[in-house]
């Protein structure tokens, strides 16, 4: 199993440390990062245990990890709100969102989607947490951060009986940056518009889609790069690799796709952080 580069008291050290003027990203592994900005937190699509290792044991479908667990869930239990993009497990897991719920003095804020409030209250139900809706177009805006819902294709642009979509990525402005995070999505028509409209600076994009011609839900390598360099954001960073043996993906492919673009990009460890010092001021 790989190692996480930082885990537990050492990674929290690291995001209560703060990211100086700027503000600072952790990968948690599969989707999910922490967001540190001022003295604020946001997380988001925690995945921190072994819930689908578990549920899929003797099954043909066997989650078999591929990195080790970063942190107790428990330890995330300060910061300002949470996001889900849709409700996969590995995207809205009990088993992280409830103990994370439990270990703070007031409910979790949880943005989420609309369509997926009511599984998300049942899978919950033993957490304290407060929903946040939210559709394609909506904004809210928690803890100074204010999130935009950007429809995401997992893998169509699905839609519950009212016409909300089931997936979904954010934008999430502050400050005077703008980050995409993007849950889990293939290529849709919309994306470049939507994302080149925000001219995000950061974006966090899913690389282990089709392979050998079998869908897999997500961009691969090449198009996550692709829609980087599309929708002009100023760095690309990739994930939902290294969880699971089943639908993991080699960065290199998106790394090599980001160098012949000319696009910037950071690859990141599990339990690494990267801090947005280098990129400036951000955009005006
Ligand atoms: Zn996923």
């Amino acid at each position: 199993m790989i190692p996480p580069v930082q885990r537990d008291a050492e990674l929290l050290a690291d995001i209560r440390s703060g990211a100086g003027s700027g503000f600072g990203l952790w990968w948690l592994g599969q989707s999910g990062f922490v967001l540190r900005w001022q003295d604020r937190c946001l997380v988001v699509d925690p995945y921190l245990s072994d819930s689908l290792t578990r549920k899929y044991a003797g099954t043909d479908l066997e989650h078999v990890r591929m990195t080790e667990r970063c942190l107790d869930p428990a330890g995330l239990g300060f910061v300002d709100v949470a996001v889900s993009s849709h409700a996969h497990t590995d995207h809205l897991d009990a088993d992280t969102l409830v103990p994370m719920s439990l270990a703070r003095s007031m409910p979790l804020p949880l943005v989420l989607p609309e369509a997926t409030v009511s599984v998300a209250r049942q899978r919950l139900s033993a957490g304290a947490v407060q929903y946040h809706g939210m559709d394609a177009g909506t904004r809210v805006e928690i803890a100074g951060f204010e999130l935009t819902g950007i429809p995401a294709a997992h893998n169509t642009v699905e839609r519950d009986e009212n016409g909300r979509c089931r997936f979904l990525g954010y934008l999430i402005r502050f400050g005077p940056w703008t980050l995409y995070h993007s849950g889990d999505t293939c290529w849709h028509e919309a994306l470049p518009g939507l994302l080149r409209a925000a001219q995000p600076d950061v974006v966090l994009l899913p690389i282990n889609g089709a392979k050998n011609g079998r869908v897999a839900g997500n961009l691969d390598g090449r198009e996550a790069a692709r829609l980087a360099k599309e929708c002009g954001a100023r760095l690309a960073i990739p994930h939902h690799f290294n969880m699971f043996e089943f639908n993991t993906a080699d960065p290199a492919v998106f790394e090599s796709e980001c160098r012949s673009l000319g696009l910037r990009f950071q690859t990141l460890n599990c339990g690494e952080r990267w801090t947005s010092g280098s990129l400036g001021a951000g955009n005006p």
